[in-house]
């Protein structure tokens, strides 16, 4: 709650230039185990944005606590405009459990706004709603692929809000895909609030990727520039970098159940009736080809070999103009290798010096 200028997060102040860490009490597991969730404050003198960054809202979600904690190591936040609000594990429950949900099978991204006196995944998202959601005037929610299931870092917004597009741009994730809010969906909340939004998704469940992560850290700063929270530079070459938006995408299933042999792989384009993946089986010679439906890019796709009819194995990202897509994030992703090798000398350095 923001009254006179003050930031108030369950119960605890947060004035101008302090930074503070509040453990929000939770309920207890049924052994009487306490609970809590860690929410990490950083408020600069000036006033500004509030930036909301929520992760593990689905318990098995890694990549978002590693790019908190990487994003709360940076020195430019000492000198931010607005405040920083960073949650690295929402759902602890599930984390503990290394589960997508509750221990109830609920999932808490269909269950905002929630309610005080709801179920456990009611009263987690409600908790969100108030303390974060309320106290913020944009967010972003980090995902991963669910698992078994890696994404190609996206963004995934409503653009047709121009500040939520604003904010899409400036993030600068590989693709933006076009989508409406899911019901009971934080994102669904938070806009019905009027507060903008996104959603990155990258990476793979209960994985760190590298990649994924040092892109989602890159991208939050980039929106915290975008906002004016800070002048921080980052390369020339992000700047240059346009996400091409997606305005639709689908899924494609397998046509029998086998073992599974992939032929396309993350951010490749795909052609109408390309041939993605072939289903064999342990009995017979057959073999069934999984074909593109459209002309596309990868964003999503099943890593395990093993599938059953029906199972969602890729999924397509349709563009108006495909032909620069996939050299684009190819440049991309090579830019962040690049960085990423000289970032690894960096530290194989440091080791050595015992820094
Ligand atoms: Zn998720």
């Amino acid at each position: 709650m923001r009254e006179n200028n003050q930031l108030v997060i369950n119960g605890t102040s947060i004035a101008p230039g302090e930074t503070k860490t509040i453990l929000v009490g939770m309920p207890k597991m049924y052994d009487w185990t306490p609970m809590h969730m860690p929410i990490h404050v950083v408020r600069g003198k000036e006033d500004g944005p509030i930036l909301g960054v929520t992760a593990t809202v689905h318990g098995d979600e890694l990549n978002g606590v590693e790019i908190v904690r990487r994003l709360l190591k940076k020195t430019f936040l000492k000198k931010i405009k607005g405040t920083l609000i960073a949650v690295p594990i929402v759902n602890v429950y599930g984390f503990l459990y290394q589960d997508r949900y509750l221990m109830d099978r609920r999932d808490l991204n269909r269950c905002f706004p929630g309610s005080e006196k709801g179920s456990l995944a009611s009263r987690l998202a409600y908790l969100v709603m108030n303390e974060i959601v309320e106290n913020s005037t944009h967010l972003i929610d980090l995902h991963t692929g669910s698992l078994h299931r890696s994404n190609l870092p996206q963004i995934r917004a409503n653009i047709e809000s121009p500040e939520v597009k604003e904010m899409a741009t400036n993030f600068a994730a590989p693709i933006i895909l076009q989508s409406k809010e899911r019901d009971g969906s934080m994102r669904q909340s938070a806009s019905e609030k009027g507060k903008p939004l996104l959603l990155y998704e990258a990476g793979e469940a209960l994985r760190f990727d590298e990649m994924s992560i040092r892109m989602g850290v890159k991208g939050i700063v980039n929106v915290m520039r975008g906002l004016g929270m800070t002048t921080a530079a980052t390369s020339s070459k992000d700047e240059q970098y346009q996400p091409p938006i997606a305005h639709s995408s689908y899924w494609v299933r397998a046509p029998s159940s086998g073992i599974m042999r992939i032929h396309r792989s993350l951010g490749k384009s795909v052609k109408k009736g390309q041939v993605l993946a072939v289903l064999t089986n342990p009995i017979s010679r057959q073999e069934d080809k999984v074909i593109a439906k459209e002309a596309g890019i990868v964003i999503g796709k099943s890593n395990l070999p093993l599938a059953h009819e029906g199972a969602a194995l890729f999924h397509i990202a349709c563009f108006d103009e495909l032909k620069e897509v996939e050299t684009d994030i190819k440049d991309l992703h090579y830019s962040f290798e690049v960085e990423e090798e000289h970032f690894s000398k960096i530290i194989s350095n440091d080791e050595l010096l015992g820094g």
